[in-house]
């Protein structure tokens, strides 16, 4: 009741598409009659928890903040919502984001922007990051204890770091995807926003694991993820990679970098400088990748078995295009004529193939200096804190997309585990994250060191 209160008062923030108040009342009744009984289901029994919208919900509409599925009501749940509910976590709704996953402001979905709850800060309206904003803001106004994002590219990450929450993109494979409307599968990963490292640890560890519905999902990683009490960063390398102090870093941002790297090394961990040299090819890639898969995804939503349809039937082709005409917005209308270019039989081996060969020789950058004793990189998650509202809607909103993800998607492209935690504030009195990105698979070494810098 509580946290449904605050979702009232907060309602200004535009954090939920869809509250799920009755059903989020009933569950709370049953989880307490387990409490009280002392039989609960686990550590989330009872614990309210709030869901992208681009996570199926049985009987519950989902709509990826676009038009095109504005009344589409999925008869089956998304796998991590479903082991979520099976431990009696309660659903409280299903959060704003940009349209299909695809921004990272929130600021280009169908049902309006997600203001971030840091705004009075600044005492100017600023954006939430994206294009989990509405997961990352129910968190920071305290509507829910946790909630799901999706992280392709730091969709997770970077609304995480803008409003103030830990913010947990798994190693890719480890939570499965069954359910997750797809922006691109062979990056997306459910990710996990929450206020607290150890909540992350928490839900990580009964989300993981195989999952029959989808064949890239891999083993748990242990059967409980339960943190050390106290983390020794004695016996750890940290490396801060050179080509992350990009273009546009701000003053605050890189100060808050040093700071945290001093305070591993005064307490006695290794720093050390490393190079990931294909770093700069990263983003461009990274584009070229999501607008092929993008195209793909997107040829499911004709007008025909479900979702939007367009009343022009002159043609079924006519039908096709002004219902994709309709339903999309033109950040997705761009990226699927984009992904087509690069699919033509004459771009196909310079563009899709060769980005390919680059995410490889990324992941391979990241390989070498795992490989080489480095346990944890440490980075900034954005450039800077929030941007302004105005400036950032009124700039060209795909390359702005494009330069707030330069520090997160190299962790997508390589299928590695990567963590958002705020430690300070901007001058602007906003929150700073910092990111730590880990080898595939140490996901619970990661968020070790993460508990520590918290
Ligand atoms: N901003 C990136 C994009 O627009 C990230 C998306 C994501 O992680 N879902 O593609």
């Amino acid at each position: 009741r509580k946290c449904l209160n605050q979702i009232k008062k907060t309602q200004h923030l535009n954090a939920y598409i869809t509250v799920t108040e009755e059903i989020a009342l009933k569950q709370a009744e049953e989880a307490e009659t387990r409490l009280l009984q002392g039989v609960p289901r686990g550590p989330l029994d009872g614990i309210p928890f709030a869901a992208k919208d681009n996570f199926c919900t049985a009987n519950i509409p989902t709509t990826c903040a676009s038009r095109m599925l504005k009344d589409y009501v999925p008869p089956f749940s998304a796998t991590v919502v479903q082991k979520l509910l099976d431990q009696g976590a309660i659903l409280m709704g299903k959060t704003k984001m940009d349209e299909f996953a695809m921004g990272s402001g929130s600021t280009d979905g169908a049902f309006g922007p997600v203001r971030n709850p840091w705004s009075y800060a600044a005492s100017y309206r600023v954006v939430a990051g994206g294009s989990s904003g509405g997961s990352a803001a129910a968190i920071a106004s305290l509507t829910s204890f946790l909630s799901l994002g999706s992280d392709t590219g730091g969709s997770t990450r970077n609304p995480g770091a803008l409003c103030g929450v830990v913010a947990l993109k798994p190693t890719y494979g480890l939570l499965s995807r069954h359910g997750l409307i797809p922006l691109m599968n062979s990056m997306d990963v459910p990710g996990i926003l929450t206020r607290t490292v150890d909540d992350a640890a928490i839900v990580l560890g009964v989300l993981q694991g195989l999952d029959r519905k989808d064949s890239t999902t891999i083993p748990p990683l242990s059967p409980l993820l339960e943190l050390p009490k106290k983390f020794d960063v004695k016996n750890i390398c940290v490396g801060i990679p050179k080509e992350y102090h990009a273009p546009g870093l701000s003053e605050d941002t890189a100060a808050e970098w040093r700071r945290v790297a001093d305070m591993f090394e005064r307490e006695g961990a290794r720093v050390v400088q490393v190079s990931l040299p294909h770093t700069q090819y990263s983003i461009v890639c990274y584009h070229i990748l999501c607008c092929v898969e993008v195209a793909s995804n997107m040829a499911r939503f004709d007008g025909l078995e479900y979702g939007h349809r367009s009343s022009v039937v002159a043609s079924t082709e006519a039908m096709y295009a002004s219902t994709r005409h309709e339903g999309f917005n033109d950040v997705v209308r761009g990226r699927i004529l984009s992904g087509n270019y690069f699919l033509l039989k004459q771009n196909f081996q310079h563009y899709f193939v060769k980005a390919q060969k680059v995410r490889r020789m990324i992941t391979d950058d990241f390989k070498r200096v795992f490989g080489s004793g480095v346990d944890v990189l440490l980075t900034p998650t954005t450039l800077a804190d929030a941007t302004c509202y105005a400036d950032f809607t009124q700039e060209d909103n795909r390359s702005r997309s494009a330069q707030e993800d330069v520090f997160t998607q190299p962790a997508n492209m390589a299928g590695l585990p990567a963590v958002s935690v705020p430690t300070a504030l901007s001058g602007r009195g906003l929150p700073i994250g910092l990111q730590l990105i880990g080898p595939a698979q140490q996901d619970k070494k990661l968020l070790s060191v993460a508990q520590w810098i918290e």
